[in-house]
């Protein structure tokens, strides 16, 4: 029986996600060209409360799990339920640090803007991997950088946006990349996403870190890193946030 080494299987898994319809290196970064995704109009918002061995980020009620990147207490506004982004002020980090884990969201993006700039916000899994928050709802722009995209590398299956000022919902499920000891990459991260509840991203390999007109490669990182979401310049709003710690080895 031939032996595979895991670098070999990451290579058969990242060719069976792509086999499967999200191939990011066939488009340019950002490529106007890349099909839309086709629009898919998801039923109502389901409650979802955190379960029982959930970590809860946010209840509506305080701050007490983020701060800014500096160190700083957070300076966003706190409404009925929800924070809003107050532009200008920075990403907001949680203070506990996160490897492999489920992921709920909420958000809901103010009714202004155009293309990028209609409630951009995002989820950053260790500080590092961008899952896009904006306004997709009737708002056309580079398909791996409207809502539920990985940014820059994958457009999510379908669009399932809910217009602006609705409340919308991410479930992720985040698998962290591996490094060896040498830092070389062991395993890419793979992550799954239910957006509103519709499958979107289908555990997918990333390609490395994000960023913005290009597709940089890994660069070996701790195993456990904050939480961030950012800050760019527009009033986004996030509620109900809680975790699910997935790793078994830390
Ligand atoms: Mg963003």
């Amino acid at each position: 029986m031939p032996k595979f080494s895991v670098l070999s299987l990451t290579l058969i898994l990242t060719a069976f996600c792509q086999v499967l319809g999200q191939t990011p290196d066939t488009w340019e970064v950002h490529d106007l060209d890349r099909p839309q995704p086709r629009i898919v109009t998801p039923a109502g918002l389901a409650a979802s409360p955190p379960p029982s061995d959930a970590i809860v980020l946010f209840d509506g009620t305080h701050f007490n799990e983020w701060t800014h990147a500096n160190g700083d207490p957070v300076s966003w506004i706190l409404r009925d339920d929800y924070m809003e982004v107050k532009p200008g002020t920075g990403i907001i980090q949680t203070k506990q640090s996160f490897g492999d884990i489920q992921l709920h969201i909420e958000w809901a993006t103010p009714n202004s803007g155009t293309g990028q700039d209609s409630g951009n916000s995002g989820v950053y899994f260790m500080s590092t991997y961008e899952v896009q928050v904006l306004n997709s709802y009737n708002n056309k722009t580079y398909p791996d950088g409207q809502a539920a995209s990985l940014y820059g590398q994958y457009p999510p299956l379908v669009n399932a946006s809910r217009p602006p000022l609705e409340w919308q919902s991410y479930d992720i499920i985040f698998r962290r990349p591996h490094f060896e000891n040498d830092g070389t990459l062991n395993q890419p991260a793979i992550v799954t996403i239910f957006h509103n509840g519709i499958l979107v991203q289908d555990h997918v390999a990333l390609t490395g870190p994000t960023s913005h007109k290009s597709r940089p490669p890994y660069e070996a990182h701790e195993d456990a890193l904050p939480l961030f979401l950012q800050d760019h310049n527009e009033p986004t709003r996030f509620r109900n946030i809680w975790v699910r710690n997935l790793e078994s080895d830390l």
